[in-house]
């Protein structure tokens, strides 16, 4: 059976993803969708043939009924923050356009295991999960693989070392609340002697790296595009990888019916298990203030 993965925003971040797959061999069928018809297709035809000398990937411009089938169906439609809009303002806007297409993925692709990436991710995973009615391990929210990949390059470049050198998680909400997982952190295998003011400096680093980002282009697209193939390739591929990911708690750390960033086993069935690792103390608090922060939203839109 021919694997197809269905891409539902064709915008900045999910052409980055149709790219990156399609180039990475992972299925053997990818389909965009959006409601900016001639860009879509654009988008569609530009990949497809970057794709002549090395994939066998069709990748194409399609409609609902093409989804059908799907094995993945990654969420990207959605609006990003536009200057003097709130965090609450861009979930109300973006929670009512993902109703919409999780309603059709309900439809056209129940099978399917859903990666959410529309911001406020943690916010709108539990929308996609409550609209489609999925089990909570099919739907699965982007956000600390990304945190994480930009956590291992703040603390390679403060210690020096090769960022393949680093092993860090970054859990909690994809945003201001998110728990650098300190305690958990390994280099070259080892837990590094961190001072407070490093630990500080790898922070400050991490966020003035996003922020720098979307103040000089506008939109973060290649990383949220590697950060979204490790998880494809780890749930088509049965590779049991454990990455953190945003997913509906039933109680795990303390926390129930909030979708948020916990490392998590992902393989063909999507989330596999929920890892509770044991935190330390603070950081186990600072994930449940995040908890706290990702409901509020929650509960108005
Ligand atoms: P973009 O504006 O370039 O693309 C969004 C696309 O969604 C547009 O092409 C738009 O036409 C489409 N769209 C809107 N409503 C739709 C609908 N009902 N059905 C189908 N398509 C629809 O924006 P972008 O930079 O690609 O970002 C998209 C979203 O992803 C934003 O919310 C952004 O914040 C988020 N994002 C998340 C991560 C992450 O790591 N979680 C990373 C990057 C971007």
């Amino acid at each position: 059976m021919k694997t197809k993965i269905a891409i539902i925003g064709a915008g900045r971040v999910g052409s980055a993803i149709a790219y990156t797959l399609a180039h990475k061999k992972v299925a053997d069928e990818i389909v965009l969708l959006d409601i900016m018809k001639d860009m879509l297709e654009g988008q569609a035809l530009d990949i497809a043939q970057s794709l002549a000398w090395t994939s066998g990937t069709r990748v194409f411009a399609g409609d609902y009924d093409d989804i059908e089938g799907s094995r993945i169906v990654i969420i990207c439609a959605g609006v990003g923050r536009k200057p003097g809009m709130t965090r609450l303002d861009l979930a109300v806007t973006n929670a009512s356009i993902v109703r919409g297409v999780a309603s059709s993925v309900k439809q056209h692709a129940p099978h399917a295991i859903i990666i959410t990436l529309t911001n406020p991710v943690d916010v709108i995973n539990q929308v996609v999960w409550r609209a489609t009615g999925f089990h909570r391990d099919r739907v699965i929210g982007q956000g600390g693989v990304l945190d994480s990949l930009r956590f291992r390059w703040a603390i390679s470049k403060t210690l020096k070392v090769s960022p393949s050198d680093v092993d860090a998680y970054v859990l909690g909400e994809h945003g201001d609340s998110k728990v650098l997982a300190f305690s958990k952190v390994l280099v070259k295998g080892k837990p590094p002697k961190l001072s407070v003011g490093e630990k500080i400096k790898i922070s400050e680093e991490l966020d003035a790296s996003n922020e720098n980002i979307i103040k000089k282009k506008g939109a973060t697209e290649f990383a949220p595009a590697q950060a979204v193939a490790r998880m494809v390739e780890s749930i088509i591929g049965d590779k049991k990888d454990v990455l953190p990911c945003s997913v509906v708690l039933r109680g795990e750390y303390g926390i129930k019916d909030v979708s948020i960033g916990v490392p998590v086993v992902l393989g063909r069935n999507g989330v596999e298990k929920v890892e509770e690792w044991a935190l330390d103390p603070s950081e186990l608090s600072t994930l449940k203030r995040s908890a706290e922060i990702i409901q509020d939203m929650q509960e108005k839109v």
